[in-house]
């Protein structure tokens, strides 16, 4: 390798590394996490309802106060109203008061997957069900304890499965 070759590749190294860093930086978007459960477009349409299509997988949010779950409770499982995976307890709810249902962590640590969205020029943290990677809300760092989290979701994204009746 001449002088002027080892420039070059050296260049294309350096290159190279700026665009691998530049992908991590981003939010993992080169490292797709793996759903279980796969649907095309068509088939989501069909599965949804409008309004919950719009929120699981065009990431909308339903307005503040507007959904059911957000003054609501009952004891049972919050359940993905897209795949029904088991996402929250109903021992976990809380009302902090801002117009969505919320919860202070998932039923399980494989629930849900968390990625960085820094749509609307805010820094976030979107939940996606780890099943089907339907969007259900956010995760903010203010939540009471134990955690200090408050999972932020939306009603629509949601299903509630009531806990059995006691004997
Ligand atoms: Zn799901």
């Amino acid at each position: 390798m001449n002088r002027r070759e080892f420039l070059v590749s050296a260049i294309v190294a350096a290159g190279g590394l700026l665009a691998y860093g530049k992908t991590a930086f981003s939010g993992g978007a080169a490292t797709p996490h793996h759903f279980p459960v796969t649907h095309t477009d068509a088939e989501w349409r069909k599965i949804l309802t409008p309004a919950q299509y719009e929120i699981l997988r065009e990431k909308g949010t339903e307005p503040p106060g507007s959904g059911q779950y957000d003054q609501f409770w009952q004891r049972g499982t919050y359940v993905c109203a897209g795949c029904g995976n088991p996402l929250f307890s109903s021992a976990t709810k809380y009302d902090p008061h801002e117009g969505w249902p919320s919860f202070w962590k998932p039923i399980s640590d494989k629930a849900v997957i968390t990625q960085p969205d820094y749509s609307l020029g805010m820094e976030r943290m979107e939940v996606e069900c780890a099943r089907c990677g339907g969007h259900l809300g956010h995760v903010f760092d203010d939540g009471p304890q134990p955690t200090g989290l408050r999972y932020c979701m939306d009603s629509l994204a949601l299903k509630f499965i009531p806990a059995p009746k006691k004997k």
